[in-house]
């Protein structure tokens, strides 16, 4: 029997992993897919409170919205104007976020509101849902851009993932220019989105780098990850920021149903049990799959 491997996260929180439950399994029959009607899509049907307009290459709409139904005083959405087959957004395009062109136009949006008077001194993240088990309850597409409260520790996570790639050099699936991507954190498969040296500016070069990492990623486990029954995982990924800078991110795939064994981690603090272990997970993707 393999040795169980107990790792601390960022959060604090901890995993186990290991035993004799080394597998990566493909087999979802629990996933269901992206449900999507713009004759009774509130984003499509109802009127929006549209704080700004823009248009991408190809002349499609996107707004920037306030989102009416939320717990947090700052929370905002990024959206294109409209969804459904007819207006180009089939549920494939979705999970794809719509490609690398349709991602640079929601992270420009995002910069702008970033550098806006209303953003200032805040601890603002984007945050995209792709798929029912990553919680995406409208098939109409849309990243939040919002203002958690209470307070994050931000930089002592940064500080702890920065640590975390040092100590785990064979976590890392791939790199860009500023950022390298490594496996690990609370769920199965999931990736941290690492700065090399520092936080960056959200300006042209960053959206630019970000739009292709984040289609790499999904592309890669698109490739690698999709189930037994057909569909590339859900997920989610966030994006946090910091005095207008991108600090860090996260990728999140729902690969597995979390049970008893994890909700009990969160209630006592006990360790969240992974599926399989984050270096299969890297071994996999490394190995071409
Ligand atoms: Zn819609």
């Amino acid at each position: 029997m393999e040795k169980l491997k107990m790792e601390t996260w960022p959060s604090g929180i901890t995993t186990i992993s290991g035993g004799n439950r080394t597998t990566i399994k493909l087999s979802r029959p629990w996933q269901k897919d992206i449900e999507m009607n713009p004759k009774t899509c509130p984003f499509c049907t109802r009127k929006q409170k549209v704080l700004d307009e823009y248009k991408n290459d190809k002349g499609e709409k996107w707004q920037l919205i306030q989102n009416l139904y939320t717990p947090f005083p700052y929370h905002k959405m990024v959206i294109p104007r409209l969804c459904g087959e007819e207006n180009k957004w089939p549920k494939e395009e979705i999970r794809r976020l719509g490609g690398i062109a349709r991602i640079k136009k929601a992270l420009q949006i995002a910069s702008i509101e970033l550098n806006s008077q209303d953003a200032l001194n805040r601890f603002i993240q984007l945050q995209i849902h792709v798929g029912p088990y990553a919680g995406q309850t409208i098939g109409h597409l849309h990243y939040h851009f919002l203002e958690q409260v209470p307070q994050p520790k931000p930089l002592a996570t940064l500080m702890n993932l920065g640590i975390y790639a040092v100590e785990n050099p064979a976590s890392e699936i791939f790199e860009s220019d500023n950022w390298t991507i490594n496996v690990g954190g609370e769920r199965a498969g999931q990736c941290y989105i690492i700065p090399k040296e520092k936080p960056v500016d959200f300006d042209t070069t960053a959206i630019e780098e970000m739009a292709n990492l984040i289609a790499s990623l999904i592309h890669i486990y698109e490739k690698s990850f999709t189930s037994e029954q057909g569909l590339a995982p859900d997920y989610m990924i966030v994006i946090r920021f910091m005095e207008r800078k991108i600090c860090y991110g996260t990728y999140v795939p729902i690969l597995n149903q979390w049970g008893g064994t994890e909700y009990m981690g969160l209630t006592e603090g006990t360790s969240i049990v992974l599926p399989w272990p984050h270096e299969e997970t890297a071994k996999y993707i490394k190995g071409g799959k």
